[in-house]
């Protein structure tokens, strides 16, 4: 077993959408940093497409990280880059509305809209962003958008962080052309550049040990893969942990750091993907897998946050789209054979903060209630998905709802009013994890102050999607890192 002792100004934990900003933002800034990161460098020249390889070398659990009754399928990247290295690269900032609701409900007031639109200029100048283009869209894009405008439902395509795409489709599983702009490939390395950042993947951290409300040190284990071969401890002055929603808590709570809502107030935004087969050929799984959606139900008001739902067109690899809802038993198999004619969306439904993750050993546990008014919401977003597509030429429609028939008509959507809603039966789908160390100005009812900082902790900030107060946006990774940004001090 290997035993080592590292020093550093800085310890960022954690290499997503924010560790992998603040470790190369602050080695440009001149300060001495370590990252610390569980799990390993996939450089494109490894990402060999194959799902069996990708999934356990990219994925926590291996893509089968699930809420404690099975109900969501809670997906996050553990690799240097984090999420940013296997998610779609849609671009979306925090919208206006939101921030007048954290402010208006949960006093988070102290950062102004020019503030936030800053942030978001500069992280989406750093990951390339850039407006997918028409004739980038694939079919499937464009049948959701055909079924759309059928419907009178608005649309549009998203902006990505893609550059130099060549439409493969495999995102979900890792980018072999680095097209995909992830932290792994624009933050880290610039801050590596200036030779003031070091970077320690396969270190996954464990505890906080602290005193007198300071972080003495950051201990942990060494793995190769998944096995122990040796212990680390890190003494820096300053530490950002920025290890995700489900994690940051998790290592809070082991060090008994954290104060009473540790972990609470979840914020899931579960996800329903909705199949259909078409007559013609589809082919979702080449091009830009994720690329237009329809806003056309969305609501943001200050008083509720994020709230409706949005329809975006989506495709995900075989293995995934068999796990995640496509069908079960003979019915996966019938959609399998004609998986070159099907197309596919997800119903992307705001929730509010209702669940949250207890720390098991080393492991998470999340537990996630539906609310009855989420369930409402989501039997319309499905409702909906069924009759854009249906408009846009399917012949039969699949819901992600256990024992639900296939729809080839909208009368065959009036089963669904009715229709049984509970976990058990239907097959969801998390992306964005957020809220479990909630900013607020409160110690009893948040984690971290309105500096991003642990209350009661004078070096230890948090800069990632835990901080959110609610739902921040359709997509979290611009939203990080404009968030990122303003804990920083960059704007
Ligand atoms: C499949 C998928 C698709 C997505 N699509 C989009 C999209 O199109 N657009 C969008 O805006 N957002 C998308 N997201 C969400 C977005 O990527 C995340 O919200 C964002 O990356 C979260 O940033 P983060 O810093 O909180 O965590 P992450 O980016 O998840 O990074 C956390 C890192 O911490 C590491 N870590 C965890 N525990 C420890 C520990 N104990 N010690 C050391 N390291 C640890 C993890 O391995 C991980 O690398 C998607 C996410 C996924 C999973
Ligand atoms: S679709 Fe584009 S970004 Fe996605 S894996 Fe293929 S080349 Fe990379």
């Amino acid at each position: 077993m290997t035993n080592l002792d590292l020093t550093s100004e800085i310890c960022v934990i954690g290499s997503g959408a924010g560790g992998g900003l603040a470790a190369g933002y602050l080695a440009e800034a001149g300060h001495e940093v370590l990252l610390l990161e569980e799990g390993v460098q996939v450089k494109a020249s490894q990402m060999t497409q194959r799902e069996e390889q990708m999934l356990p070398l990219l994925y926590r659990d291996g893509g089968k990280q699930f809420s404690a009754d099975g109900g969501v399928a809670v997906l996050q990247g553990r690799a240097l880059g984090g999420s940013t290295v296997v998610n779609m690269a849609d671009v979306v900032p925090v919208p206006g509305g939101v921030l007048a609701h954290w402010a208006q409900v949960y006093g988070v007031d102290r950062f102004t809209p020019q503030q936030w639109a800053k942030a978001a200029g500069i992280a989406a100048q750093a990951i390339g962003a850039n407006r997918i283009q028409s004739h980038e869209l694939n079919r499937n894009a464009q049948l959701l958008l055909e079924g759309g405008r059928a419907l009178g439902i608005a649309g549009d395509v998203f902006e990505h962080n893609r550059v130099g795409c060549v439409g493969s489709g495999y995102c979900l599983i890792g980018c072999a052309y680095d097209a995909k702009k992830s932290t792994a490939l624009t933050w880290i390395p610039r801050g590596v550049a200036t030779g003031n950042l070091r970077v320690k993947t396969g270190a996954r951290v464990s505890r906080l040990p602290h005193k007198n409300g300071r972080v003495r040190a950051v201990e942990g284990q060494l793995l190769e893969g998944h096995k122990v071969v040796g212990r680390f401890r890190v003494k820096a002055d300053r530490i950002i942990l920025a290890a995700g929603a489900i994690h940051s808590p998790l290592i809070l709570q082991a060090s008994l750091l954290g104060g009473p809502v540790v972990g609470k107030n979840l914020s899931l935004q579960p996800q329903a993907p909705v199949s259909a087969r078409f007559p013609e050929t589809v082919r979702m799984f080449r091009g830009i897998p994720q690329a237009a959606y329809l806003h056309g139900r969305e609501t943001c008001t200050p008083e509720q946050g994020l709230g409706g739902f949005r329809i975006e067109s989506v495709s995900a690899t075989p293995g995934m789209a068999a796990v995640n809802g496509v069908g079960w038993g003979p019915e996966l198999l019938e959609v399998f054979r004609d998986y070159t004619h099907m197309g596919a969306a997800l119903c992307l439904v705001p929730d509010a903060p209702m669940g949250q993750v207890r720390r098991k050993g080393f492991r998470p546990v999340i537990d996630y209630p539906f609310s009855p008014s989420w369930l409402e919401r989501l039997r319309e977003a499905m409702d909906t998905c069924a009759r854009v597509f249906l408009a846009s030429g399917a012949e039969q429609v699949y819901l992600p709802v256990v024992g639900f028939p296939v729809v080839e008509s909208t009368t065959d959507l009036e089963a669904l009013k009715n229709w049984p809603l509970a976990p058990a039966s239907l097959s969801l789908i998390s992306s964005h994890p957020q809220g479990t160390c909630r900013m607020g100005v409160d110690p009893q009812t948040s984690v971290v102050d309105l500096g991003f900082g642990l209350h009661g902790v004078d070096n230890l900030q948090i800069l990632d999607a835990s901080v959110f107060p609610s739902t921040a946006s359709s997509h979290t990774m611009l939203p990080v890192m404009q968030a990122a940004l303003l804990g920083l001090g960059a704007v």
